[in-house]
């Protein structure tokens, strides 16, 4: 891998000779896969038996080899998230410091890796707004979290700015901030073109900007995860103690065991507990997260969760894109039900007839083309699901049916 010579000559101090030796090591070997099973619509025992668990994550598994998920229909059920084993590090944080039902944002949110994961690790009765600032990437954002089933998750696109001058606080903030993106040079050669120390410094800007616009909302007593993917001190560190002293806040710890290899602070003078996974010494691709309990002054409490989507909805500024599970449209005289409905856990599975399909068929149907269902079939709107996962709406009209998968979710090529 050519790396960049001034990240080298950096990165190689930070880490020091034997840890950036294993580095360079992991860098010329494939990345790890990993996978998070959806909770609420599978277990392990059925999907990936034998594979091996994440220990900082209830639902996570290392897989041998990278299997080609785009042909698989459970990925597209929402079954499971591939997803990189250090970002599953957020499970073992919210599952030791948030135990009630509280109020979320989760402000950096897009593709939806962190947020489905918080969804699955909050208590019932939290609330996860989920905000993403591209329109596009927001887009992607709403397809993960409908896949994902849960009914309570509101997904929006503003500026961090925009929910300084709404009433909305919330109990927990997840800042998983763009960043420099070290973490991703194995996986993304376009991170290593525009890599520059220059970069390094203008991302920390633009952290500190995101932090400073959204502290308001955060209750004092709230909890921030910040979170990069990145390895240099100036966006992980240095930006931490920032919090600390210009924002306000205290570092909290969580438990980790040696044999999970995570290294910590590497700023020297700053010898407290942050969580930074780097290739070679922790099996992941990079990751840095540090949590902190805001103690300045604010707001002491927060929106309440039950009240938290009302408010959302009440908010002219706040740019809404789903609430929940987007119901049927009305089209002439008929509902068409959403395929957000058909994956929701929220719909009863005797809503709609479930008919299944053989994986020939499934991949077809995500690739939406019609096609005829069995004979016995009923006629009219069926949910048609692959080993029992529902994957979405057909409309069976006896001689074909119509195929009512979302143009922008349909798999591209079934080679
Ligand atoms: N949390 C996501 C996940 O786990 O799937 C990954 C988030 S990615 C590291 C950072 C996100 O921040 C991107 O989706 C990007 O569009 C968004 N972003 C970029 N500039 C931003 C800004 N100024 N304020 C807020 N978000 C921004």
């Amino acid at each position: 891998m050519n790396l960049p010579k001034d990240f080298v000559t950096y990165t190689s101090v930070l880490f020091g000779p034997q840890r950036w030796e294993r580095f360079m090591h992991a860098c010329e070997e494939p990345a790890p896969v990993s996978v998070r099973l959806n909770p609420w619509k599978t277990d392990n025992e059925v999907l990936f038996p034998h594979q091996q668990p994440i220990p900082w994550c209830k639902e996570g598994y290392w897989l041998p080899q990278r299997p080609n998920f785009t042909l698989d229909p459970l990925f597209h059920a929402g079954a499971y998230y591939v997803q990189e084993a250090g970002s599953l590090f957020l499970d073992h944080v919210l599952r030791t410091h948030v135990k009630t039902p509280v109020s979320v944002l989760d402000l950096c949110a897009a593709p939806g890796g962190k947020s489905t994961l918080m969804r699955a690790a909050l208590p019932e009765g939290a609330v996860l707004v989920s905000n993403e600032v591209d329109r596009r990437r927001a887009s992607i954002l709403m397809e993960n979290m409908q896949k994902q089933g849960h009914p309570d998750v509101l997904v929006t696109h503003n500026l961090p700015r925009d929910f300084q001058k709404t009433n909305l606080v919330f109990d927990v903030i997840l800042t998983d901030v763009p960043c420099s993106g070290e973490g991703l040079f194995r996986r993304d050669e376009n991170t290593i073109n525009e890599w520059s120390l220059s970069n390094v410094h203008m991302c920390q800007k633009r952290q500190r900007e995101i932090l400073t616009d959204i502290w308001s909302c955060l209750r004092t007593g709230g909890l921030l995860i910040y979170s990069t993917c990145t390895f240099n001190t100036h966006e992980n560190e240095e930006n931490v103690r920032w919090i600390c002293e210009e924002l306000g806040a205290e570092i909290l710890p969580v438990s980790i065991q040696p044999e999970w290899n995570i290294t910590g602070s590497l700023l020297s003078g700053f010898e407290v507990p942050v969580y930074r996974f780097i290739p070679g010494a922790t099996k992941s691709e990079g990751l840095f997260m540090a949590i902190l309990r805001k103690i300045s002054d604010g707001p002491t409490c927060a929106t309440l969760p039950k009240s938290l989507r009302g408010q959302v909805k009440g908010t002219p500024l706040i740019h809404l894109l789903s609430d929940g599970i987007p119901l049927g449209e009305q089209k002439g005289k008929e509902v068409i039900p959403t395929t957000a409905q058909a994956l929701s856990l929220a719909t009863s599975p005797n809503a709609y007839p479930h008919v299944e399909l053989s994986l020939e068929e499934a991949r077809r149907y995500l690739h939406r083309e019609s096609f005829i269902l069995p004979a016995d079939a009923p006629r009219g709107f069926v949910i048609v699901t692959y080993q029992k996962h529902p994957l979405g709406f057909m409309k069976n009209l006896g001689d074909r049916a119509n195929n009512l998968y979302p143009k922008n979710w349909a798999i591209k090529k079934l080679v």
